[in-house]
């Protein structure tokens, strides 16, 4: 036994029932009910508590007022970044940059240590294929391989060490599992996959997360095949628990565990806490039902007790493991953060990492003419327009509610501190997000008329994007097509369109009207400075797009790595749109060119449990520095269960001069060669495989490849 496990054991094993009741209960407010509850010792965790001061008076309530003294875990959801704030999750997904997410997410974790929170409901790890979900936002796309790299990086920043050697802030996997296949985009509905899909494309993330240390996981609101999430044994203790020897904690999300009511699947609330202790959620969060019946529960019930028991050891573990027996107070400092106290600027590391990570997540789409970079002994005089050319708020996106708007860096900001000292700078906002402003459009034509160049900054706003903000039509609302159409019919002025967004956007005519097209995301702290790079070339945009752009809603569903049918050539197949898509995935533009030449496999035959090293020469065949994400594709031609018709198993960036080449190297072996057979098993088939190197989803190039016996 070692030591997180010694000390669990004993003081569970000094603890009355309702001792341990208390530590499994969560409150998401804290008001004088919950207060008196801390110091009775029947609250084991907060969330949405802020500030150092407050949340030491509640750890002294815990620990001086308690009889066993267990310290509170405070929790709370630091998606990307805390005061700082980097990019939504999908924009960072675009850098596929692994250590940057690790970095982002480390510095979020210290950010809110600081505070006293130590705990962070991140990163959600759902795969998603539908963009119409607002929390497609907060997800890292489309594909397993992909979000299980960027699950494992972000849990291991989190987690990364503190000046104790514990884990900054534990992090949480989530939402176990499934959530990302609702049905409709409609957040919190039903989720109906084969155990496959389940297997194959939903779990991977969750289980490399774990297997980075994950300390915690959460169960989801969603139902899955026909039984909900939190009350799922064959999830929570079938899969995690003994088939991936998780021994980290479950919460529930947020009252989930009543919710079970609502499904049809508990008939009271008392019955919701029987399912959900049964089903192995580990902590209540905000619903109460553990607290008001597990007591009652237990003691009619003798044998749950033992489940009970497994619960609060695993709470315990999390807490001895942070150090927080230790360690449970923060320090004060002004009276906001301890780090950050109000007025306090952001620490220019942190910034300079927030610039990094936006101006990495930016992916430029279209470039006709090589309009961009801008070039200020051409472009003179510069229009900028639009509705989010100044939006403070909405530049941070969903989930950002630590970030302060007086942090934020807007694309007007810095066009006027970065590029008007070089050019003249007029601004007109032109449009409202989701309304016309009164004779904006006027202005705005007039503006560009004049202007050598107009950028128009167009999108969503924060509050449509994120959870329970789904659309039926991914596209950009009316008021700003308008605009751009405008601007379009009225002027000969060279539009760079730039797209801030949480999801997305099917917009074929933009990519029309629009010379140049920016995927800006929704990017953070640092959003104008990282666009200002892009758009001047003083940074080489280099972001790949982590899904699939369609060109119209009714696509959805619409991923790379779909499966033929029997009827390949009937492909295409809506009789009213062309059903490729607007932007394959993994797709991203530069200033400069790659060129992929030589693709060599040092063998072209291998036995099942032998690999295969891939390498590839890549040429930078441009006049600028630049940074190429090379993607690995594979298919397995004929298997014994249908293959996808690509499946990414490697990715690498590399950075190449001018006229520079590199050879870049993969390993294809066991785990990226291997499928589920029919009965679920994995193994390595025999047989024949293509694999492609590449810059993106549908282009590269093909080599042979045979499994052997
Ligand atoms: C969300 C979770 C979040 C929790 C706590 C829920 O509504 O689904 O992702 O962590 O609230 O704020």
């Amino acid at each position: 036994m070692d030591n997180v496990e010694q000390r669990a054991k004993e003081l569970l094993a000094q603890m009355t029932l309702a001792e341990k009741i208390g530590q499994t209960v969560q409150y998401g407010r804290c008001e004088e009910r919950e207060l008196k509850m801390v110091a009775e010792g029947k609250i084991g965790s907060l969330l949405n508590v802020h500030g150092p001061k407050k949340i030491n008076e509640l750890q002294r309530l815990a620990v001086e007022e308690t009889r066993l003294g267990i310290p509170l875990l405070i929790g709370d959801d630091v998606i990307h970044g805390f005061r700082t704030i980097f990019p939504i999750p999908l924009g960072e997904a675009a850098s596929w940059d692994l250590e940057g997410m690790e970095k982002n997410a480390r510095i979020a974790a210290e950010e809110a240590a600081a505070e006293g929170i130590r705990w962070t409901f991140a990163p959600m790890v759902d795969v998603t294929r539908d963009p119409r979900w607002g929390r497609i936002a907060e997800s890292t796309g489309e594909d397993a391989y992909l979000s299980s790299l960027a699950a494992a990086a972000k849990v291991r920043g989190f987690q990364s060490p503190n000046g104790d050697g514990n884990p900054t802030v534990a992090a949480c996997v989530k939402h176990f599992a499934g959530y990302g296949w609702i049905e409709g985009g409609r957040d919190y509905d039903t989720t109906d996959m084969s155990e496959r899909t389940l297997r194959e494309t939903v779990l991977p993330p969750f289980e490399h997360g774990i297997r980075a240390g994950a300390l915690s996981v959460m169960s989801a609101f969603s139902e899955l095949n026909g039984v909900p999430a939190s009350g799922s044994r064959y999830l929570l203790r079938d899969i995690l628990k003994r088939e991936w020897g998780f021994d980290g904690m479950v919460v529930s999300d947020w009252e989930s565990i009543e919710e079970l009511i609502y499904h049809g699947y508990a008939e009271d609330r008392k019955d919701s806490a029987r399912k959900g202790l049964n089903a192995g959620v580990d902590m209540d969060m905000h619903s109460g039902v553990y607290l008001d019946h597990l007591e009652a529960l237990v003691l009619d019930n003798p044998e749950l007790l033992q489940l009970l028991d497994d619960a609060v050891l695993r709470i315990l573990r999390v807490k001895i493991r942070l150090g927080l027996f230790e360690n449970p107070y923060v320090m004060e400092e002004g009276e906001e953060a301890g780090d950050l106290p109000k007025g306090r600027a952001i620490p220019a590391a942190h910034l300079a990492q927030a610039r990094d990570s936006a101006r990495k997540s930016i992916v430029l789409l279209q470039n006709r003419g090589g309009l961009l970079p801008l070039d200020t002994a051409k472009h003179k005089k510069l229009a900028l327009i639009g509705p989010l050319a100044d939006g403070r708020h909405n530049s941070m996106g969903c989930w950002a509610w630590k970030g302060r708007d007086e942090d934020v860096v807007t694309v007007r900001d810095a066009f006027q501190s970065e590029i008007a000292p070089k050019a003249e700078v007029f601004y007109e906002q032109g449009s409202g997000i989701l309304e016309e402003l009164d004779g904006g459009v006027d202005r705005a034509v007039q503006l560009a008329k004049q202007c050598d160049v107009a950028v128009v900054v167009v999108g969503e706003s924060e509050a449509m994007t994120g959870e329970h903000y789904n659309v039926t039509s991914i596209t950009l609302p009316p008021c700003q097509e308008h605009l751009i159409l405008e601007l379009k019919r009225q002027t000969d002025t060279p539009i760079v369109a730039v797209l801030m967004n949480g999801r997305p956007l099917a917009t074929p005519w933009l990519h029309e009207h629009a010379d140049a097209v920016v995927e800006a995301w929704h990017l953070g702290t640092a959003t104008g400075l990282a666009l200002v790079d892009v758009l001047t070339g003083a940074y080489n945009p280099s972001g790949r797009l982590p899904v699939t752009v369609p060109r119209a809603t009714g696509q959805i569903p619409m991923y790379y790595n779909r499966k033929n049918t029997g009827r390949p050539h009937l492909y295409e197949d809506y009789i009213d749109c062309d059903d490729s898509p607007l932007y394959p995935f993994g797709y991203g533009l530069s200033y400069t060119t790659f060129e992929y030449t030589d693709l060599q496999l040092d063998r072209h035959q291998i036995g099942r449990e032998k690999s295969v090293r891939v390498s590839v020469s890549i040429t930078n065949t441009g006049s600028r520095a630049g940074e190429e994400t090379a993607q690995l594709y594979i298919r397995d031609l004929v298997a014994s269960s249908t293959r996808p018709v690509k499946e990414l198993k490697g990715f690498s960036k590399v950075r190449l001069q001018p006229g520079e080449s590199r050879e870049v190297h993969f390993m294809l072996g066991r785990e990226e060669l291997g499928l589920l057979d029919e009965r679920l098993e994995f193994t390595v088939e025999p047989g024949k495989f293509h694999v492609w190197v590449g810059p993106h989803s549908e282009e590269g190039l093909q080599a042979e490849l045979e499994v052997v016996e």
